[in-house]
């Protein structure tokens, strides 16, 4: 089997480690004998939605989204949608996965548009707040940052988050989980994330997958699933990746062993 990832801006969209998602799927595919072909997407650069199985896309200031936007907009806009439309997989973080909405309005208050392939659009708190962060201290009190636990199903997801944006679902919008910790889409209505069909977006960086193996497999699951119909995936040693995830979870909430096995780390 083969699953072509289509990475999204990798030279302006990245933070807090978001290229780690990529090296994951390369090293969890190739534990099964799955090869992968990277395609680098930059500034001017087409989507072919009839070849990528699963895109990603990272995270960046506000500076970085003004950079994209247009592009976004108007060279791949039409070909992400068909391809997300068609049943390829996609994990857009945080800037990603706000200009994957109809729009983000940034910091400044101008609206960039995005894609809408989330029917959900983002505000910077500065700009709902009209807060000037012309000091560190208020640049930072309009942030949501820090750890991020995000009940996902029977699962917990642990990853880190820092945006200024809130993100607000439409109704009938499907939630990629429910915060346990942390700020999530807008710090007020407890939901983290969305999902529409095999795309996910969300506000965990990391990056999230070498915590959460099993969100990792999940999209690969979905990526492969275009091209291959449903696929089993053979189980792979993840002592580490779950003691990573554990111990993250433990540094998160610092609370006792009990409240983490009542929380259920979930992550078998
Ligand atoms: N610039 C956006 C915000 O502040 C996204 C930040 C990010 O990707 N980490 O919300």
């Amino acid at each position: 089997m083969k699953l072509v990832i289509g990475y999204l801006y990798p030279s302006v969209m990245s933070q807090y480690g978001d290229r780690g998602n990529v090296i994951t799927i390369v090293q969890r595919c190739a534990s099964r004998g799955i090869d992968v072909e990277i395609d680098s997407i930059e500034i001017g650069d087409r989507v072919d939605p009839d070849r990528v199985d699963l895109l990603l896309v990272g995270g960046g200031a506000d500076s970085h989204q003004r950079l994209v936007y247009e592009d976004l907009l108007t060279v791949k806009g039409a070909s992400i949608r068909r391809a997300v439309a068609e049943g390829s997989a996609a994990f857009a973080v945080c800037a990603g996965y706000q200009l994957l909405g109809h729009f983000y309005k940034t910091a400044d208050g101008d609206e960039l548009r995005g894609l809408g392939v989330f029917d959900a659009h983002t505000i910077h708190r500065a700009a709902q707040t009209g807060t000037r962060l012309d000091t560190i201290t208020k640049a930072g009190s309009v942030r949501a940052v820090g750890n991020l636990i995000v009940r996902w199903g029977l699962h917990v997801l642990v990853g880190f988050e820092n945006h200024g944006g809130r993100t607000y679902l439409h109704d009938g919008s499907t939630p990629l989980g429910t915060i346990v910790l942390g700020g999530g889409n807008n710090s007020e209505d407890g939901q983290e994330g969305c999902v529409v069909g095999n795309a996910i977006g969300t506000y965990m960086h990391g990056p999230a997958f070498p915590k959460n193996p099993i969100l990792a497999d999940h999209l690969i699951k979905a990526a492969l699933s275009k091209r291959y119909g449903t696929v089993h995936l053979a189980p792979l040693d993840d002592g580490k990746e779950n003691s990573a995830h554990d111990r993250a979870l433990q540094q998160a909430t610092a609370r006792p062993r009990w409240w983490r096995q009542w929380l259920g780390s979930g992550v078998g």
